[in-house]
């Protein structure tokens, strides 16, 4: 079941002993060139902006933004945050116009519908040479990349644990659908979420479509209110809202981090994990710094950036030390990211339309 968690545990626990020595040694971003309009008749002005669709948390975002340009002092980096399905629509409604030069985190459910409705352009970047897993954590013709890995947990609040005594946070997805839970779940909408739309996958994968849907309906049905963003409902369960979220697990880490009352858990049958995702985006007008971007984006040194911006997803590349490889030593399933990308609309239509709309998301 496991494709790679048991060996993603021993290759952890070596780079950590192994990551500072490789760090300080850790390549200089290599400028990458643009490629010339003109088919290289004459030179090209490099771009001065670059235009970034960011899908992780804003403190993140913001922390890319600031390492970037420091590395690249003569690129302002503007972005915008969006959740994955978000995202996706506005690449979509953009096709034929893109605002945007590069997209960067969010589930690879959702880049690779991107790169099959012909939304992303590849880029073969030199350093895709340093991805741990290639087969894995890029696509076959280029149109994405890994940035990051990250599996899904459970946040229970502990206060309110305490107030219903005998009740057990759930180890389970069964469990979900305990009586205690009912009304007490708060999870994104997967139309908006990719965190969501990974919990919906993992568990059509791990009970077949037929029995998987009718959970899903059953689950719907335990859930207080659904919310856009996929990490924001941990906050909301910390704050006391709801008793339960399905979260990925580094973001439950991050309010635990940050004083919220949560307790982790993980279904033992096995659980959904992420490759977070890169891509170019087709049409991209800042194509160089895009290219700058994805080139930097896949160093060592940057991967380890993340818990300086409360961002506790393990790297996707040789170098770089995971800062909670605890999270990726669980029961994985082998989620298969091709049957989720390619069936994305259509589960999402089938879960807005037939079982939960996405009128009045939270926050
Ligand atoms: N924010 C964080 C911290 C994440 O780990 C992820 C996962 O990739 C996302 C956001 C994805 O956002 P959403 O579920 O809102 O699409």
């Amino acid at each position: 079941m496991v494709r790679f968690g048991r060996t993603h545990g021993v290759l952890f626990t070596a780079l950590l002993f192994g990551v500072l020595l490789m760090a300080a040694c850790a390549p200089v971003p290599v400028p990458a060139t643009a490629p010339a309009a003109d088919g290289g008749a004459a030179s090209v002005a490099a771009s001065t902006e670059l235009n970034l669709l960011c899908t992780p948390q804003v403190q993140w975002c913001e922390g890319m933004k600031a390492e970037f340009e420091k590395v690249y002092p003569d690129i302002t980096v503007n972005f915008v945050r969006m959740s994955s399905g978000e995202a996706l629509t506005r690449l979509r409604n953009e096709k034929d116009n893109p605002q945007f030069d590069i997209w960067w985190g969010g589930p690879i459910d959702s880049f690779v519908a991107a790169a099959q409705e012909g939304l992303l352009q590849p880029y073969d970047s030199p350093n895709l040479d340093n991805l741990i897993y290639p087969d894995l954590y890029k696509d076959p013709d280029n149109y994405w990349a890994g940035v990051y890995v990250g599996s899904l947990g459970f946040a229970t609040n502990q206060n309110w644990l305490d107030e219903h005594p005998g009740v057990e946070p759930p180890r389970s997805w069964d469990d979900l659908l305990k009586p205690e839970f009912e009304k007490q779940l708060m999870v994104a909408h997967p139309s908006s979420s990719g965190t969501s739309y990974t919990a919906l996958c993992t568990i059509l994968q791990l009970k077949g479509e037929e029995e998987g849907w009718n959970f899903i309906r059953d689950y719907a049905n335990q859930v207080f209110q659904f919310t856009r963003s996929g990490s924001a409902p941990a906050r909301f369960v910390g704050q006391g809202e709801a008793a339960v979220s399905i979260v990925f697990s580094h973001d439950i880490v991050a309010a635990i981090e940050s004083g919220s009352p949560l307790v982790l858990t993980f279904p033992e049958e096995g659980t959904g994990y992420e490759v977070g995702g890169m891509g170019i985006v087709a049409g991209a007008r800042n194509l160089d710094a895009a290219q700058k971007w994805f080139d930097w984006a896949l160093e060592p040194a940057t991967q380890e950036l993340g818990p300086k911006y409360e961002a506790y997803q393990a790297p996707t590349v040789k170098g770089a030390a995971a800062s909670r490889p605890e999270l990726l030593e669980v029961n994985l399933i082998d989620y298969d990211f091709d049957y989720c990308g390619s069936n994305k609309a259509a589960f999402v239509d089938k879960f807005t339309n037939e079982i939960a709309a996405a009128d009045n998301l939270k926050e």
